[in-house]
């Protein structure tokens, strides 16, 4: 009989957001079959995941010796350099790329799967902050859908469900605040990387753990939801929500509010991106989780407080600027994030530098692919060239 699974090629297996994704093949083997596998450097998980799904293309793009020699050992077929990447995003037996390496390498790969008319399940959210403006007609014109992994996103789209756009008023985007939600700003400056990592309901990687108490994650997603629906900045609103409970919502013209909530977990967003528009019945898998509103207890909402948070006024304000300011945002956000892993920036220095970098750009307003990529690449750099370090040594990973 013919498989008639879908077919998935996974970028950043290894990573917090590949691995469950991971979890939620193996839930459903007879839903999906995992056709490419593509990470960076951890060789050890990429081979371990190979055994598993037996995809007919492995990915690695780590290029230092130590990774080279592990994959002369463990993965002698795995193809290497950035441009397997797009060779793994592009496997002409995928159906659905799931978009989950971390930070801006996203952008090209992605762009290259919606040309060979993929389907994109998108997790990295630089890819629409930074071209958002060139990957979304492009989705249109190759009539590839795009569908959101970011739990917040994935709730948004699924309140769009049926509705039209011209009677949405604005989409109201759930934050947890992070771990520093309560923290008052006269401390935050000697915030140490222990306690930024510390998020008090999400495992993720780290640059989107330490985004996440900076609250540039919000940011981020906040451009990134301006370009998934279509919707102005002034109709977008970020409302703290330290539960985690409530994804997001969409009030429409009527005063009525649709909100899509659930235990917090990114399994969910991450299979209703690969089954849609089915859903798949949970019950009896692993991923089992209902929610028992006994147990959930209480709701609390908050506002936000742009003083304490200033990189997400930041995000509003490059979003609604356009063109470069976005890319140089995540660029400059991407290299600040890493100097404050290392120890060599203050938390509340994130958006000091990141001021400053926007208002150093040489600003475009319609950029093309190379002029976003080129802004963020100056972006990075220039964070180094702050601080009196080396621009060629650029940061491309915050784990680095
Ligand atoms: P992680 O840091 O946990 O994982 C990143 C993954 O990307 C790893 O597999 C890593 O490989 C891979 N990777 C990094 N650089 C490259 C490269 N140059 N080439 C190939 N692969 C690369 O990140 P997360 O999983 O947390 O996040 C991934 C994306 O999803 C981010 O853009 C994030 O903002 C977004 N996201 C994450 C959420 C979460 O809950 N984690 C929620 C919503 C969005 P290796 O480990 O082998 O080096
Ligand atoms: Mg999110």
């Amino acid at each position: 009989m013919a498989d008639s699974r879908r077919r998935i090629a996974v970028l950043g297996s290894t990573g917090s957001i590949g691995r469950q994704t991971l979890d939620v093949v193996r839930a459903f083997p007879d839903e999906f079959r995992i056709v490419a596998l593509a990470a960076h450097g951890n060789v050890a998980l990429l081979a371990e995941q190979a055994r598993e799904f037996a995809p007919e293309l492995i990915a690695c793009t780590g290029d230092d010796p130590a990774i080279q020699r592990q994959l002369d050992d463990l993965l002698p077929d795995a193809l290497r350099g950035i441009e397997s990447l797009t060779t793994a995003a592009t496997h002409p037996d995928a159906d659905i790329v799931l978009a989950a390496t971390s930070g801006l390498v996203g952008v090209l790969p992605t762009l290259a799967a919606i040309r060979a008319g993929k389907t994109i399940a998108l997790a990295n959210k630089e890819t629409l902050v930074m071209a958002g403006h060139l990957v979304m007609p492009e989705a249109r014109r190759a009539g590839v859908q795009i569908l959101p992994v970011d739990s917040e996103h994935s709730a948004l789209w699924q309140c769009l469900h049926g509705e039209h756009l011209p009677e949405v008023r604005r989409l109201i985007i759930t934050a947890t605040g992070g771990p520093l939600r309560t923290m008052p700003l006269e401390q935050m400056r000697d915030v140490t990387v222990e306690q930024a990592l510390a998020h008090p309901v999400w495992r993720m990687g780290p640059k989107v753990t330490i985004d996440s108490a900076t609250l540039m994650n919000k940011g981020l997603e906040v451009i990134e939801a301006h370009w998934l629906f279509d919707m102005p900045y002034e109709q977008i609103s970020v409302v703290v929500h330290p539960q985690a409970i409530i994804h997001s919502m969409v009030e429409f013209v009527d005063d009525s509010i649709k909100m899509q909530a659930g235990l917090p977990s990114m399994h969910l967003p991450i299979q209703d991106a690969l089954s849609y528009p089915r859903r798949l019945n949970r019950a009896g898998t692993a991923l089992a989780r209902p929610l028992n509103w006994p147990e959930v207890a209480r709701l609390d909402f908050e506002a936000i407080d742009l003083d304490r948070f200033p990189c997400l006024r930041l995000a509003f304000e490059a979003g609604a600027r356009g063109g470069t300011a976005p890319a140089a945002l995540a660029g400059a956000d991407e290299s600040a994030v890493a100097l404050f892993v290392r120890g060599e920036l203050k938390l509340t220095e994130i958006a000091e530098t990141l001021e400053t970098v926007l208002q150093r750009h040489e600003y475009k307003a319609e950029p093309t692919l190379d002029d976003v990529l080129e802004t963020s690449r100056w972006a990075q750099e220039e964070v180094l060239r702050l601080r009196g370090l080396p621009a060629s040594g650029r940061i491309t990973k915050a784990n680095a």
